[in-house]
């Protein structure tokens, strides 16, 4: 009985503590990021940071959830189950249109962008006993493709397809990035896509175990078309030093998107304001925070949406007169 009454008691004392900021009329927030070993989750972190770090001002409280990535997160904040995600340009893009992942459920009128962060590269990885040194070698082989729910799996359909390839010429997997290099490790996969910033633990993983791993050019005259129908895409190159323990000692070339911050209309004009003027006024700090980041200026942070920007983040910009460097459609 005694023992019940503590623990009762710590759940309540702890619920005062959660709530603390509640009873205030503070709110909390929770960011949509990826896996624990991608750039996304560290992102969500570095946010949180920014805004609890005052959150006796704003009476903010932001935390983060480990997701399957960009498409997950952009149907969690449109649902209303997280109020921010973290998606790739590209993933906002289609969103907005209505296109893949969207095709049947339509344009997504409520997601609206915040800003936009690191970049992002298709990176593949293969094991060297593979024998995959081209996009093209993929064929027949077992590769994973990306979980459904990442950003990455619809990047590499669209890749193999500028190769000529679909999922159909490889053994494809559908497993999340977190796991991949394991497998990849363990010798139960021969490659795998991953859209991601550099450096990231995931690479590190694939790159420096017992079997050596090469990290894969997706590159050529093949790709011109992609990037000239799809505007998201662009040219990308991965720095090799990041991985000192790759087979190939050369920077890689391959398609590149970006990370971007996105929420609903549905969240208040307040919080996004806040969470967009924190990471803003602060961005030298923020910098520090991952060497993903180390490109990161006010300006480039502004490109790439393709959502509404919420009328919160629109309030700073217009203050910081930012305003400018955003496409004025986004801004109405
Ligand atoms: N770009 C990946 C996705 O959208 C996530 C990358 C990461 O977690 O850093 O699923």
């Amino acid at each position: 009985m005694k023992k019940i009454s503590v623990v009762l008691a710590a759940i309540f004392v702890f619920s005062l503590a959660l709530t603390g900021c509640g009873s205030k009329g503070g709110k909390f927030v929770t960011i949509g990021t990826g896996g624990v070993t991608g750039v996304y989750y560290p992102t969500g972190g570095a946010i949180s940071k920014m805004i609890n770090a005052k959150s006796k001002e704003y009476s903010i409280r932001a935390s983060v959830e480990s997701t399957g990535g960009s498409v997950y997160n952009i149907n969690a904040v449109v649902g209303g189950d997280l109020e921010f995600g973290i998606a790739q340009s590209d993933r906002q893009f289609q969103a907005v249109k209505g296109l893949a992942e969207w095709k049947d459920k339509g344009p997504q009128s409520k997601l609206r962008s915040v800003f936009s962060i690191h970049p992002e590269a298709l990176t593949l990885v293969a094991s060297v006993k593979s024998g995959i040194k081209t996009i093209k070698d993929l064929k027949g082989k077992k590769v994973n493709l990306g979980n459904p729910g990442s950003g990455q799996l619809q990047n590499s359909k669209d890749a193999l397809s500028a190769f000529g390839l679909d999922e159909k010429s490889v053994k494809a997997e559908y497993i999340k990035a977190v796991e991949a290099a394991g497998l990849l490790q363990d010798e139960k996969i021969d490659a795998f896509f991953y859209t991601v910033g550099h450096p990231n633990g995931s690479i590190k993983e694939a790159t420096s175990g017992r079997i050596k791993v090469r990290l894969v050019d997706i590159a050529g005259k093949e790709l011109d078309g992609l990037i000239s129908k799809y505007p998201y895409y662009a040219r990308a190159l991965i720095e090799i030093k990041n991985y000192p323990s790759a087979a190939n000692k050369k920077d890689v070339n391959t398609l590149g998107v970006k990370a971007t911050l996105v929420t609903s209309s549905d969240v208040s004009a307040d919080v996004v304001y806040a969470i967009t003027k924190e990471v803003f006024e602060n961005l030298d700090k923020f910098k520090e925070l991952h060497p993903a980041y180390s490109v990161l200026t006010k300006q480039n942070m502004l490109e790439g949406l393709s959502a509404p920007v919420h009328p919160g983040a629109a309030k700073y910009y217009k203050e910081a007169g930012l305003d400018k460097y955003i496409k004025p459609e986004l801004l109405k």
